[in-house]
Order: structure tokens, then sequence, then C-alpha cells
């Protein structure tokens, strides 16, 4: 018997629907031509926990993407992961959390600022049942765009109007000080401009807090820097259960988890961002901990295993119940 190939495969059901003298049927139901909504529910202890697709960028990548591996190292990566070598695949991933005292939204998405294809989080805010009025906190991680964009819409309006807005105040200290943005390199300053349209004139609204706080019952803060100097990332605990929020710890796992030294061109320090990386993702794994990344693919969590050269993330099956 010769190996099946797909050109046999293919040429073997033609003869097959020629023997049979059947012709293909036409579809009787129109095809949808869109998407399912991006919402995947599940629970840490009694908290309900929503992941919010928020779309992706298909982030074009050149050979300074990683700073300190060649660019043939990382097309070989790229081509591991069936991806292509002149883009990134940056999915967002949003998180609600109902504690049943207070919903809390961790990050924002984009607010439909940053790539054509994101920018769905209202849309599965409502294909969930969820008011953006309905948001009592958004706790952020670091002030990079995509994760503070959906604060506001394009014409600058609070899309979660009765929210408390919490921030890393090492993030606040760092990218509104004005001196910080006037040293930065050019291709910087839209950063920094783009974080003082969402802030400046809510500043009064935006309560800081320390990195190591509790910002709402069973939501722990973690300093955790080095891609940016105030990034965080959440330890989430309900009962026997919880849940490390990562953040940007890593981007895209099948790049970052697999080559955790590897510093990406949007680290603002690259040393500490491995570091950091290394010991999260340690911890995560010796504890076998339930993880969420908010650029890995969604519904985004799942776990992390040690390999020989660096980890694996290993996706959570989709679950029926909660
Ligand atoms: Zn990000």
């Amino acid at each position: 018997m010769s190996a099946l190939t797909r050109r046999s495969l293919i040429a073997g059901s033609a003869v097959a629907t020629l023997a049979a003298g059947a012709e293909p049927l036409a579809a009787a139901a129109p095809p949808a031509g869109k998407q399912a909504p991006g919402i995947y529910r599940y629970k840490i202890g009694s908290f309900e926990l929503t992941a919010l697709y928020d779309g992706i960028w298909y982030r074009p990548i050149g050979d300074k993407f990683i700073r300190n591996a060649p660019f043939t190292e990382v097309e070989h990566a790229l081509d591991v992961a069936f991806m292509p070598h002149d883009k990134l695949e940056t999915p967002f991933t949003t998180l609600i959390v109902n504690t049943g005292k207070k919903l809390v939204l961790i990050d924002t998405g984009t607010g439909g600022q940053i790539a054509p294809t994101a920018g769905m989080i209202g849309d599965n805010l409502a294909a969930a049942g969820i008011s953006p009025k309905a948001v009592d906190q958004i706790v952020i991680s670091h002030f990079h765009p995509d994760h503070i964009n959906g604060i506001k819409d394009k014409d600058n309006a609070l899309i979660f109007a009765n929210a408390e807005i919490l921030v890393p105040e090492p993030e606040w200290a760092y990218w509104m000080d004005d001196a910080t943005m006037n040293a930065a390199p050019a291709d910087q300053k839209l950063t920094f401009l783009n974080q003082r349209r969402i802030f400046s004139d809510i500043a009064k609204q935006v309560t800081r807090y320390t990195p190591g706080k509790e910002v709402a019952p069973g939501i722990v803060t973690l300093a955790a820097p080095g891609h940016t100097p105030g990034h965080t990332v959440f330890a989430i605990h309900s009962g026997e259960q919880s849940l490390m929020v990562l953040s940007d710890t890593a981007q895209h796992p099948a790049i970052f988890a697999r080559h955790p030294d590897w510093q990406a061109a949007f680290d603002v320090d690259g040393d500490q961002a491995v570091a950091t990386r290394k010991k999260l993702f340690d911890r995560a794994a010796a504890d076998r901990m339930l993880v969420t990344g908010y650029h890995f693919p969604f519904p985004a969590c799942g776990h992390l295993i040690k390999t020989a050269s660096g980890y694996e993330h290993v996706p959570l099956p989709w679950q029926p119940t909660l």
C-alpha cells in the first residue's frame, strides 16, 4: 500500500465521488461569513472570570526584533510555530474578574486604535452580557497602548464610565515624567504622547497603586519590571484556587516561552525582562499554576512546563461547564 499523500487523498476522494455517481451538493445554508464571539469563562474558587478577546495585530518585525539573537534563529522559531517571518501574531486578551462583590477589568485592549483586526472588546462584552457601565474597577498592568487605549474611545470619552482606574505607581512615575519623554528616542515619543492623551485630563480620577498591594479582595499586584519599569502581574486567589496573570512577561509563548533569554526590541530593560520572565515562569511551572498571558493565543489561559531549553505553554482545553 502506497503512503497516503495530500494529493492522493484529494484524487482518491474525487474518484470515489465519481464512482458513486454523485454530484457535490450545494450547501443549503448560507455561510456565516464572520467569527463567533471571543469570550471564554472559567472559575477560580468562587470568582467567575471572563476572557475577552480584543483581536490581533500582525506586528511587522525585522532583523532588529530580537536584540540578542541572530535573525536566522528567530526565523527558525517562527517556522517551528507556523508563523511568517515578517510578522508576529500578537493577540490581545483582557480579563474580567467577577469577585461576587466587584467587577474588575484587567487591562483594556486597544480601543480600536492599533490595528483594523483589533478593537472587539465592546462587541465581546455585549456577547458576554456585561455592560461597560457595570465595571467597578480597571486595573492596568503597564502603559503600552494595547493595554491602556481601551480606557477611552477615539473621541476621548471614557468607555467604562463608572470604573475606578488603578495604575502602577512606577509606571506613572516613568512615563508621565516630561524629562524622561524629552530624553527618549524620537520613535518612542508617540508612546509618551499617547499616555498623556489617555491620562492627563483624568489624572485626578486615577488611583496609583504600589505593586505588592491587594487592589481588590483576592487580587494581589506583583512587581514584574523589565518589559517596562512598572510592569505588573497579578495573583488572583479564591478558595483553594489561584491564577497568575502574567501580563506581558512574555509575548507569544511559541517565541518567548521557548526562548526565554530573548530580549525584544520593545522591552525597556531587556536583561531585567528576561530575569523577571524566568523567575515567574519557574514559579508557575514548579507550582503547576494556572496562568494567563495578555498576548497568549485566545483564550490565553493554561499552564507552563519547564523543558530542556525553556518553557512550553500548554493551553487549557475548552471546558463546557464552569
Ligand atoms: Zn502588550
